[in-house]
């Protein structure tokens, strides 16, 4: 059973202990910002877990005892060194755009921002691989590839705020998922510098097999300060909107497009109500009453044959535009989880599910639908999963309580979909519900002490002593 309530966690740090903390880093490292103030320290100690009434209930009130900025791996090294010495709690953070809770300091302790690390380490032009610092923002990161004609390969919907640490630590995919899979295949994160939290921390750098285990770790087992990624060759995409009359045939289509060779960077199928519920891009007409929509973000050399496909497949392209020269919302920023963002933002009582779909997939939204009615709307993406094409959904769902939200769990599960639980707060019951062993065996390496973002890793405080 996933987690939904807090697990054992330290007592918080004493006063003086922080005062400790706080003398130390101020005489020692006098250029690091240092934030005292509640409204600062409890806004560090937020990100977007109030998507889930299960972990809103659970982490409210929930405030970092001392938060601070770092702005080169030296301060990095100098906080992570005098929190192992005080034996204080360390979270980090990125843009707090997670939606798990990830960055919420369960047991108080230091919050350290680190969107301060921005130097661009490496960007090989042969190979197109870059290393870059933490806290780079994933759209500014690609906008300076993209004057070497390179792009990365995926990024979170969130790409305009969120941190490339931050992508690593605590995200999965988003935008590319359809070519690149998911953050953890392998061969899309080729390596890390870490810092260890230990008296005198080490600053390492991992390949990528050593990397796996800090990947999706919600920070807990190492605190990621560079990033050595594969990109791919920069792409202007152009964004389509195709309106269809059938949910059937919409989402036949939304299954045979990624095996097709049209090159597509993104296919997000939304059903009729949710497609009125979005704030569509300037110049985009809203979706005719009943009608599902499909977004893709498609290449230049597509855009030829791609009319011709959809209308035989019972689609009417109703809109498209490059995607650069977009105004108001982009399509990118009405997939993944913005979708759920902006149905969320009309309405109250609402919240959301995440699974990969069996295949086929309409019994399983035909046998929720009968269920459940209205209360779960149908939000698809098109996925690389394990190298073949295949469709995950992130359902908009009424809130009516957690039996409910179990009962669907449980049905669509039994239905043969595997479910990314996001009303759950620990690394293993938000993926695939196991412990994975090189997780917890890097963070008897790099956080002995067990400092880094306490309950998080079920592994780690579920382990037998020995
Ligand atoms: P944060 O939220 O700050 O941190 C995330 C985790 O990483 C935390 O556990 C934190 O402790 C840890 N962390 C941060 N920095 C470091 C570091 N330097 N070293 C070690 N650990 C660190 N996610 C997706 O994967 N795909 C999507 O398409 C997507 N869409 C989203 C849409 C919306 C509207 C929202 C609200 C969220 C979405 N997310 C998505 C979740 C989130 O935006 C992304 O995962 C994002 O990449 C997180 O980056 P961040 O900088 O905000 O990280």
């Amino acid at each position: 059973m996933p987690l939904r309530s807090l697990p054992p966690l330290p007592e918080p740090a004493s006063e003086e202990r922080i005062e400790g903390l706080a003398a130390e880093l101020r005489e020692q490292h006098p250029a690091l910002a240092l934030v005292r103030g509640l409204a600062e320290r409890t806004r560090l100690s937020r990100d977007y877990h109030d998507y889930s009434p299960v972990l809103a209930s659970l982490l409210a009130g929930r405030v970092a005892q001392l938060a601070a900025r770092a702005t080169c791996v030296e301060e990095v090294v100098a906080v992570a060194g005098a929190c192992a010495r005080h034996g204080v709690p360390l979270t980090l953070r990125g843009a707090g755009t997670g939606n798990y809770g990830q960055c919420v300091p369960l047991a108080g302790g230091m919050v350290l921002d680190l969107t301060g690390l921005r130097a661009l380490r490496q960007l090989d032009p042969h190979s197109g691989v870059v290393e870059a610092e933490a806290g780079w923002v994933l759209a500014d990161l690609d906008r300076r590839l993209g004057q070497a004609g390179r792009a990365l390969r995926l990024q979170p919907s969130t790409g305009r705020t969120a941190t490339l640490a931050g992508f690593i630590a605590g995200g999965s995919g988003g935008i590319g998922s359809l070519r690149w899979g998911f953050l953890r295949d392998p061969g899309n994160l080729l390596g890390l510098e870490v810092v260890t939290v230990e008296p005198r921390p080490r600053l390492l750098r991992l390949d990528a097999t050593d990397a796996a285990a800090l990947n999706h770790a919600y920070g807990t087992n190492g605190i990621l300060t560079a990033v050595r990624l594969a990109t791919c060759a920069a792409i202007p995409w152009w964004q389509l909107v195709v309106d269809f009359a059938s949910l059937e045939e919409a989402l036949a289509a939304a299954a045979a497009l990624p095996a097709t060779s049209l090159l597509l960077n993104a296919l997000c199928l939304l059903e009729a109500p949710l497609a009125a519920g979005m704030p569509w891009p300037a110049g985009c007409p809203a979706p005719r009453s009943g009608e599902h929509r499909l977004l893709l973000l498609s290449a230049p050399d597509a855009l030829e044959a791609l009319p011709g496909w959809l209308a035989a497949h019972g689609g009417r392209e109703c809109w498209r535009q490059a995607e650069d020269a977009s105004r108001g919302v982009p399509l990118r920023e009405l997939g993944w989880n913005h979708t759920t963002l902006h149905w969320r933002s009309q309405r109250e009582g609402w919240t959301y599910l995440q699974m990969l779909l069996p295949r086929p997939e309409a019994p399983l939204l035909a046998a929720v639908r009968q269920r459940w009615g209205a209360d779960v709307l149908w939000h698809l993406e098109a996925v690389r999963q394990g190298g073949d094409a295949r469709l995950a959904a992130l359902p908009l769902v009424r809130w009516r309580g957690l039996d409910d939200l179990e009962a669907l769990i449980d049905q669509c599960r039994a239905l043969g979909a595997v479910i990314f639980d996001p009303h759950t707060i620990t690394v293993e019951d938000g993926g695939l519900g196991v412990v994975d062993g090189h997780q917890v065996a890097a963070k008897g390496r790099f956080d002995p002490q067990g400092l880094l973002n306490p309950g998080k890793l079920r592994g780690w405080f579920s382990r037998t002593p020995g």
